[in-house]
């Protein structure tokens, strides 16, 4: 179960207490508000505060517009318009507090991205629960042939079965011995600090990661794209379906301009502009190098 019995009583406890306030509002923020949504066998994402909807990304624009300048009056042409041009500082003005749980090899390609704040569960201080990640059998893949970072096929019936029982019988034996090295029935075990080296990374562990909108795309591109590792992925997906709701105006823009964008080079912008006057430009005479091409060609077909 990715809540406690605990976590959920505290979340129905603050979703039967709702208060006034008179600080803006996003309504399909409110209905994500404390709510888990379940990530992998055991991980969760949740939002536990916020700051900000689209109307505060255009408030803080027009300040720096000043008076005078209202050629873009309407909220989501105005937003567009800051994506479009890299205006990135009014998205910084929206915050996002979540509480996510995840597995420790995860945790480190999060952690990655340092411009967020970060309050991680302690195991110096606490016992970390016997809860680990095992992949359902389809997200099981061999190491991919072409992209020595990636996945490749997946396993057969026998193979994905080895797997398994490996990662199970691994995680529980090495559980097992971390409960008795800091066995604490009346004697004094191992400090915790020093037991839980003995952990495999698909242990789960809890953070609040604290971020405003800006960098949090910034990691939405990065992590909710193809050439992220599955199981980074599916948290970032989640994320996403909580900035559609929160921010609807930015969330389009950014679709729009960021994530279904291509960038192209100079060398390709120069091809474009041969092909379309009718030259055959080939990958020979493209003056670029062959996996750059590879790449333009790819973007070209979509
Ligand atoms: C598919 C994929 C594969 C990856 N593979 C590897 C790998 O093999 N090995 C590896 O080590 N990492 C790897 N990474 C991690 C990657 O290199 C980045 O560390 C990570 O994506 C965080 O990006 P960031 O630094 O842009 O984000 P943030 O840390 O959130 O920073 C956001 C932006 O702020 C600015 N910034 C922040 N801090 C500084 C600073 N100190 N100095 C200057 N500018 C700063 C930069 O403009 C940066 O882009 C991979 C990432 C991805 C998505």
């Amino acid at each position: 179960m990715p809540l406690t019995p605990e976590q959920q009583a505290e979340i129905d406890d603050q979703r039967a207490s709702p208060r006034q306030t008179l600080r803006s509002v996003s309504e399909g923020m409110e209905k994500h508000l404390y709510s888990a949504i379940p990530v992998l066998d055991h991980g969760f994402v949740r939002v536990i505060d916020y700051m900000g909807d689209d109307a505060a990304i255009c408030q803080a624009a027009r300040v720096s517009y000043g008076r005078g300048t209202k050629s873009v009056q309407n909220d989501e042409g105005l937003i567009r318009y800051l994506m479009r041009h890299w205006h990135s500082t009014p998205f910084e003005m929206c915050e996002v507090k979540l509480h996510v749980k995840l597995p420790v090899f995860v945790a480190r390609q999060w952690i990655r991205h340092r411009t967020a704040n970060v309050n991680e569960y302690s195991a110096r201080y606490s016992i970390l629960d016997r809860e680990f990640y095992i992949p359902a059998r389809e997200a099981l893949a061999a190491q991919s042939s072409v992209n020595n970072q990636g996945r490749g096929g997946g396993l057969s019936d026998e193979e994905a079965a080895r797997v398994l029982d490996i990662l199970k019988g691994d995680a529980a034996r090495c559980y097992d011995h971390y409960e008795e090295m800091i066995s604490d029935e009346g004697q004094a075990g191992l400090a915790r600090e020093l037991a839980r080296m003995n952990l495999p990374a698909n242990i789960y562990t809890q953070w609040y990661w604290k971020v405003d909108l800006h960098n949090l795309m910034h990691f939405l591109r990065l992590r909710a794209d193809a050439h992220a590792q599955y199981e980074i992925r599916v948290y970032a997906d989640a994320i996403c379906q909580v900035v559609a709701d929160w921010v609807p105006f930015a969330w389009k823009a950014f679709e729009d301009y960021r994530m279904g964008a291509v960038t192209f080079s100079a060398q390709m912008m120069d091809c474009l502009r041969r092909m379309l006057a009718g030259e055959e430009v080939t990958a020979e005479n493209a003056g670029m190098s062959a996996r750059e091409w590879r790449e333009f060609e790819a973007a070209l077909r979509g």
